[in-house]
């Protein structure tokens, strides 16, 4: 049993929806604070009810993550809401596909814009009050599309998540000084409203090449959250978990069989 994380008060970017909405009620089930934090305020909003309804403590806020001044507003409001911040949840983020010939540069930045420098200026805004706690916890939502896999299509994609990882390995090291953590959960395909948007043949396609012949849930992702958030995580650190019920290791089809 870890030690538990109630009372601690939790960030979780992109929170209003699909992985992050998973977080933020794993998060909140465990009695931590959540700020739900996306663009759309109501959509935010609608979450912490769902998790306010449900016993928890919540509260949402518009924020977004490619502006410095938006993502200093959603760490001020974790200090006031909710009394101080020890977990970052920096989970924003946007896969649009495109193939090279086909994407601008312009797609390319909004990419790169949301994914990675949304989890630079995410944890920048955050770091004072995370500095401040004694259980200092930054998880990343990465992929295992970009660090371990490739998908025509998502060059972009692939790029921001694993400068992610890149961004990640030093970030531990100049944070290692205040005992805050930072690692990345890398989900395989989960289901959520962004990848219900690719539609049900992706959906069903992509069931058939995974070991566990399921797509995850998005509590998979949350729990893994919780346990890099945990106390008892506090030596773990410029790590990543991939959570992909065993997609990235088949050599080919026949492994299936
Ligand atoms: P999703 O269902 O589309 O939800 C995305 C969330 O991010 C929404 O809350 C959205 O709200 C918010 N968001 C998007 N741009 C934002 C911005 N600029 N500022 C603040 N919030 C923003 O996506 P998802 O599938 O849950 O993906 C969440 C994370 O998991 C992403 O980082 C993604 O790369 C990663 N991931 C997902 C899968 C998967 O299978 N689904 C697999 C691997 C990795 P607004 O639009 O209202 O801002």
């Amino acid at each position: 049993m870890l030690t538990s994380i109630a009372g601690r008060s939790v960030i979780v970017t992109g929170g209003s929806k699909g992985i992050g909405k998973g977080i933020a009620k794993v998060f909140a089930k465990n009695g931590a604070k959540v700020l739900v934090v996306s663009r759309t305020l109501s959509d935010a909003e609608a979450t912490a009810e769902e998790i306010k309804a449900a016993g928890g403590t919540a509260s949402g806020i518009a924020a977004d993550v490619t502006k410095l001044d938006d993502t200093q507003a959603m760490a001020e409001a974790a200090q006031s809401r909710h009394g101080g911040l020890d977990v970052l949840c920096a989970n924003a983020g946007i896969f649009p596909q495109g193939t090279i010939e086909e994407l601008s540069p312009e797609d390319w930045d909004q990419v790169l814009d949301t994914n990675l420098k949304g989890t630079f200026l995410s944890l920048k805004a955050c770091l004072p009050g995370l500095k401040a706690s004694d259980q200092g916890r930054v998880v990343i939502t990465s992929s295992i599309t970009g660090p371990v896999t490739g998908f025509p299509g998502w060059t972009h994609y692939g790029a921001s998540k694993a400068g992610q990882l890149g961004f990640l390995r030093t970030a531990c090291l100049e944070l290692a000084k205040y005992k805050i953590t930072v690692n990345a959960v890398l989900p395989g395909n989960i289901k959520t409203e962004g990848l219900i948007a690719l539609g049900e043949e992706y959906l069903q396609s992509m069931a058939q090449s995974i070991p566990l012949k399921a797509l995850g849930e998005v509590e998979d992702i949350g729990y893994a959250a919780l346990f890099l958030a945990s106390k008892e995580a506090a030596y773990i650190t410029g790590q990543t978990i991939i959570v992909d019920g065993g997609q990235i290791l088949l050599e080919s089809l026949d492994a299936l069989k």
